[in-house]
């Protein structure tokens, strides 16, 4: 038998705070394998830290939204967020399932050609397009939704120059119940800026308006604003029929939908609180079915779900560098995972989880990153089991925004593979090295 290992004796505090509501047992996830695959023979094989996608699990979630939406309403598409995850292995993955591309810039919408999207198949959203890129996106046949009224003007301009038809959509701020409101996007619906951009655009012959978008807000849990939300959009889509004759082909809800992560403060664990894609589903469409749109002509539903159609695909494997012991006698480890690859450690409480079960004690604990900097806390307080210096942990549900938002700070940035559907891994993005920034970089003559 092997002897058991020494555990260093500690005092810790209790604290008589609130239990959650399965008592003050603390549970420690284990997680040593990602669809079968060992976590720590892919840390062995392609370094620490390291980020993980599940091909299975994007298909498996896709698969669960479209079927909520699509057994409840006769038409829908989703169109995948790309700055959510703009990983062309993960677009690819979208694509393949169907998803349409939604794009917030010049860069994503290159990338969306890149990667074979049909130019009409593309939205393109954003409060910053060029006129270049306003010109190339119409020229394409892509659905050009527009932020404000000086796009609008652009693109009355740009439709004297060329042959195309754009085709746009307005986007529409609106009070649905979520504060604050996101007004700084689109044009309001309750003042009636929106019907007057609407005005606009229908005496305009040389521009199609196509439909109606919104997006109301991020990690949304209120499933009724998007009933609001729908209802509201509905109604001008009626309105315009009425007054124009004119039938929209679709009105986009956006994204927004929760994941299961855990927002900093939230009392109780996102698991329990994040609505499901059927409950989302059966309020959109509920308020459209219910609307005084023409049944004959319902419009195509078009969905950017972003978050929660990757978060739970994305880990993020990593090592404990070092343990450490505060002035004030409080525990500290230090991972190799910082907040550099874990921007949304700034809103979530991310659950760590050990890569093996080695004791049962655990000790409140401030998780740092790797970085030479104060900022760099991954927690500030979790509940941790006793690991040593090489022990590994995995970070689950990171698949949203944090391949996107990262920070090219300190240290490169790691591989990143994707597990697919049979077990087999693919690197999808090297790790970077100084090659990356000698391509990037040159030094004047005079310093050489
Ligand atoms: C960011 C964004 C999305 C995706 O949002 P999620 O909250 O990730 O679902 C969809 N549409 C637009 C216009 C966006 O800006």
């Amino acid at each position: 038998m092997e002897k058991l290992k020494y555990e260093r004796p500690v005092i810790t505090k209790i604290n008589a705070g609130m239990p959650d509501k399965f008592g003050m047992k603390s549970k420690h996830r284990i997680i040593n394998k990602i669809d079968n695959v060992s976590v720590n023979d892919l840390l062995k094989e392609y370094g620490s830290p390291l980020f993980i996608i599940s091909e299975k699990k994007i298909r498996d979630t896709y698969n669960e939204a479209y079927r909520a939406f699509s057994t409840r309403y006769p038409k829908v598409q989703f169109a995948w967020s790309y700055k959510t995850n703009y990983l062309d292995a993960v677009c690819k993955t979208f694509h393949k399932l169907g998803s349409w591309a939604e794009v917030v810039s010049g860069f994503e919408y290159e990338k969306a050609l890149a990667n074979n999207v049909n130019g009409g198949e593309i939205i393109f959203n954003g409060p910053s397009k060029s006129k270049e890129e306003l010109i190339k996106a119409i020229k394409n046949g892509s659905m050009i939704h527009i932020d404000h009224f000086d796009e609008l003007y652009t693109i009355n301009e740009i439709s004297n120059e060329i042959d195309e038809k754009p085709k746009v959509a307005i986007r529409v701020n609106m009070d649905c119940g979520i504060y604050p409101m996101w007004d700084r996007f689109g044009f309001n619906y309750e003042n009636g800026e929106a019907w007057s951009a609407i005005k606009r655009i229908m005496l305009n012959n040389k521009l199609e308006l196509v439909g109606l978008h919104t997006h109301i807000g991020t990690y949304i849990t209120s499933v009724s604003a998007y009933q609001v939300a729908a209802g509201k959009l509905a109604e001008l889509t009626a309105l315009i029929d009425n007054v124009y004759q004119h039938k929209l082909k679709y009105i986009d809800l956006g994204g927004g939908f929760a994941s299961k992560n855990t927002l900093k403060g939230a009392f109780l664990p996102g698991v329990d609180t994040c609505p499901s894609f059927d409950d989302y589903a059966d309020a959109i469409t509920t308020a459209l079915i219910n609307s005084t749109i023409d049944h004959n002509h319902m419009p195509l539903l078009i969905l950017e779900t972003g978050r929660a159609l990757i978060d739970e695909a994305g880990y993020l494997a990593g090592t404990v560098v070092a343990n450490k012991r505060l002035t004030s006698g409080r525990r500290a480890v230090i991972l190799d995972t910082g907040i550099n690859l874990l921007f949304t450690s700034f809103w979530y409480d991310h659950q760590i989880c050990p890569t093996t079960e080695n004791t049962q004690h655990a000790e409140d604990t401030t998780m740092y990153g790797p970085l030479c900097m104060n900022i760099d806390c991954v927690r500030d307080h979790i509940l941790f089991p006793s690991m040593e210096k090489g022990d590994t942990i995995v970070i689950p549900r990171i698949g949203a925004y944090n391949m996107t938002q990262w920070l090219q700070f300190i240290t490169y940035r790691p591989n990143i593979v994707m597990i697919d559907t049979t077990g087999k891994t693919h690197i999808i993005r090297k790790k970077e090295d100084l090659s990356v920034f000698k391509n990037q970089e040159t030094v004047p003559l005079h310093l050489k």
